[in-house]
Parts: C-alpha cells; structure tokens; sequence
C-alpha cells in the first residue's frame, strides 16, 4: 500500500482516525499517526472547546457583574470599593468553568452507584473546589488557552499550505 499523499512511498502505518495509509514521513509529522485532515479536524474541535469555556467564563462574568449591577442598585451607593467587589465576585464566578474542567481532569467522573443524595453533595463539593481552584488558576489558564488558540492558528495555516 502506498502513503495517500505521497504515492510513490510505501506506507508504514495508518491515519488513527479515518484508517488512511502514511508514509513513515507523514507518520510522525504530528505526536500521533494523523493524515492532514484528521489533524485539522482535530486541532478544530479543539478550538471549539476553548472558545467554549472561555465564552462560558466571560458570559458568568458579565452575567454575574450585571446581576449585582442591577440587584443592588437601589440599596447601595456605588463607590469604587463597591465596583471592586463586584469584579472580584464575578471573577469567581467567572472561574468556575475553568476550575470544573480542570478538576475533572484530576478526577475524572467515576461511574459507581449513589443516591441522589450523594450525587448532590457530590456536585456541590465539586462546585465548591471549582471556585477555589479556579481563582487561581483562571490568570494561568486564560494565558494557556490564548496562546495555544495562536499555536492552532499558525499550525492550521502551516498544515493548510501544504496540502
Ligand atoms: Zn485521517
Ligand atoms: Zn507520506
């Protein structure tokens, strides 16, 4: 069998995700036997969930910030202390996606049997760890996240260039 994109090379191997034969050259062009295509594929969707936990962080925080905003309007008198504390709480807030994921990839789900009960506590122990995990992970996060968001981009113009 031959390599799908060079057709005079023999190929050693396969695209792990759709089964296409690689060349060794086309088989360690990635960290995994990909073809092109697959790869793109791949480093699209996992765009797709940065943007998604990053959409979700700056919707909770402006979510959060607006619902203060317009909760306490009429009880409190808005100084720059205030305001401080409405960023800081929505900040938290904000935090959480980042810190579930981040704890799931700790621990991830166990599938054992529990009461609702159990499930319940469960989910609000792990809330409860995501807001202080995510406070101070969600500055390093935001960071690894965009850049990797730029690494996506310039690998995608590189794969895309020489298909
Ligand atoms: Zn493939
Ligand atoms: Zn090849």
């Amino acid at each position: 069998m031959k390599c799908y994109k060079h057709y005079n090379r023999d190929a050693s191997s396969q695209c792990l995700d759709c089964g296409k034969a690689l060349c060794p050259e086309c088989t360690n062009k990635y960290n995994y036997p990909l073809c092109d295509t697959c790869f793109i594929n791949e480093i699209n969707s996992e765009k797709l969930s940065i943007l998604k936990i990053l959409g979700l962080s700056i919707f909770i925080f402006i979510g959060t910030f607006y619902y203060k905003f317009i909760i306490l309007r009429e009880f409190v008198e808005f100084d720059s202390s205030v305001v401080l504390y409405f960023l800081w709480v929505s900040y938290g807030f904000s935090s959480v996606p980042i810190g579930w994921v981040t704890l799931t990839k700790l621990q991830p789900n166990s599938f054992i049997w529990m009461p609702i009960i159990g499930w319940l506590f469960y989910f609000i122990i792990k809330l409860y760890l995501s807001v202080l995990i995510g406070i101070f992970i969600f500055p390093y996060k935001i960071y690894k996240f965009i850049k990797r968001l730029i690494e996506i981009k310039n690998l995608k113009k590189r794969v895309v260039r020489k298909l």
